[in-house]
């Protein structure tokens, strides 16, 4: 599916809306984004308050609405009743994109405040949006090269990663701002006595392990999905894992030359952890889908690993393997594991540090983790006694 709407498919979307008194859809959105109203103001081809309408509540407005899930926004969308929801994130997307030319956000004067914020990913960006808009200055640390934290794993097809940027331009103050990346901070409590408060916005950085031997000759789904291209092969790939980022992984694999993909997850295909369109794109992308499967070992043969599997079943309640059930697959040239990753530990404990985003709730989505980083400026706000 193209990225943004064709003129002629926005207004056919915009034409669809019910313009519900109610507003199930925003009701329905974690970040409280008001499709109504910006819906209504694209009817009047009054662009610049359909900017501002959802760009006040979302600073990352584009990206979202090239990748946030239709469970939101889509699944309370009242035209589902009549025929299909509107495609609201993707009217987002496509009006953010065409007409979003300036900044919208008005500066209050600094007040002297500091905020450090670690990670910047979606929810660090959102605190940091909320922060400088009343007044603060943040500094962010960021320990990889770029901004946008889990998103840069995006697929480049479902999410360019210029969007991110564009996102952030928008954001940007350079007298309210100041950006460290490559900068990774070991303990947040160590900034807690050069800031007035901090943010920790770390994601889930640590891979969860298969736990088998041979492990090592396999990578985890962070290094391959930040530089697919670093593992480009053309023979068979295994991705180990059947949720979202399994997904990716396997799609992207396909993409970059592999002569075969096959998925090995834990449950039935039927329990897969994704959407009927990410089901759907596998089957039409030729992906081969193992249920009921777990890895036991890996062993390298020549230039080939070999993956052993053991069958699981099913009690009812949980899966178990099945003894004397591993078979031997010699035929792989990379090894995927995705299946899951996991927040440093928490060790501070202190009102002017606050959690957010997927470091705090576990792995969620895009507007969630907005959600959280402007929660998380809220509170902090609140404790320094200078809410906005
Ligand atoms: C492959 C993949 C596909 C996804 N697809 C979707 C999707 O289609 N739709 C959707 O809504 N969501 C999707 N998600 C989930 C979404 O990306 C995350 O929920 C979201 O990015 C979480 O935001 P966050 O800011 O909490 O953490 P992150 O995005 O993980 O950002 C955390 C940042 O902190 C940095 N960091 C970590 N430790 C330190 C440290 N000690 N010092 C300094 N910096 C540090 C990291 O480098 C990172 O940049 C996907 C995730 C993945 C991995
Ligand atoms: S719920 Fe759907 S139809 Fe109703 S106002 Fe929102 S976008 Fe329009």
């Amino acid at each position: 599916m193209p990225l943004y709407l064709t003129k002629l498919q926005l207004q056919a979307e915009l034409n669809r809306c019910l313009g519900c008194k109610a507003k199930p859809c925003m009701n329905a959105c974690p970040v409280n984004c008001n499709p109504h109203d910006f819906i209504q103001f694209a009817k009047e081809n009054d662009w610049q308050n359909a900017v501002g309408a959802i760009v006040l509540n979302n600073p990352m407005g584009q990206t979202c609405g090239l990748i946030c899930p239709d469970k939101f926004c889509m699944k309370a969308c009242t035209r589902r009743n009549v025929d299909f929801p509107i495609n609201i994130p993707r009217v987002q997307a496509t009006i953010l994109n065409t007409w979003r030319k300036d900044k919208t956000h008005v500066l209050k004067p600094l007040n002297g405040k500091r905020i450090a914020i670690i990670g910047a990913g979606p929810a660090g960006i959102a605190a940091a949006a909320r922060l400088i808009t009343e007044g603060y200055f943040v500094e962010i640390f960021e320990s990889r090269h770029e901004i946008g934290g889990a998103l840069n794993m995006i697929p480049s097809e479902r999410l360019p990663h210029e969007v991110i940027e564009r996102d952030w331009s928008f954001i940007f103050e350079p007298d309210r701002i100041l950006l460290h990346l490559n900068s990774r901070i070991e303990q947040p409590a160590e900034l807690i006595d050069r800031f007035d408060g901090v943010i920790v916005s770390t994601g889930e950085p640590n891979c969860v392990s298969l736990r088998i031997p041979g492990e090592a000759l396999s990578i985890s789904y962070m290094d391959y999905l930040y530089e697919p291209e670093k593992y480009r092969t053309d023979g068979a790939v295994a991705v180990i894992g059947g949720g979202n980022v399994a997904v990716d992984c396997a799609l992207t694999a396909q993409r970059m030359g592999a002569s075969s993909v096959e998925m090995f997850i834990r449950r039935r295909i039927a329990d897969m952890r994704i959407s009927k369109a990410e089901y759907l794109e596998l089957i039409d992308h030729k992906i081969n889908l193992n249920g009921m499967t777990s890895p036991e070992k890996i062993e390298e043969h020549g230039d080939l690993k070999i993956l052993w599997i053991r069958r699981n079943i099913f009690d009812g309640e949980r899966w178990h393997g099945l003894e004397n059930s591993s078979i031997p697959l010699p035929y792989f040239s990379l090894i995927i594991r995705a299946i899951g990753s996991r927040a440093d530990e928490k060790t501070d404990n202190c009102d002017r540090l606050i959690y957010a985003g997927d470091c705090k709730t576990g792995g969620s989505t895009i507007v969630e983790a907005i959600a959280s980083g402007r929660t998380a400026a809220s509170e902090l706000m609140n404790t320094l006694g200078m809410a906005g």
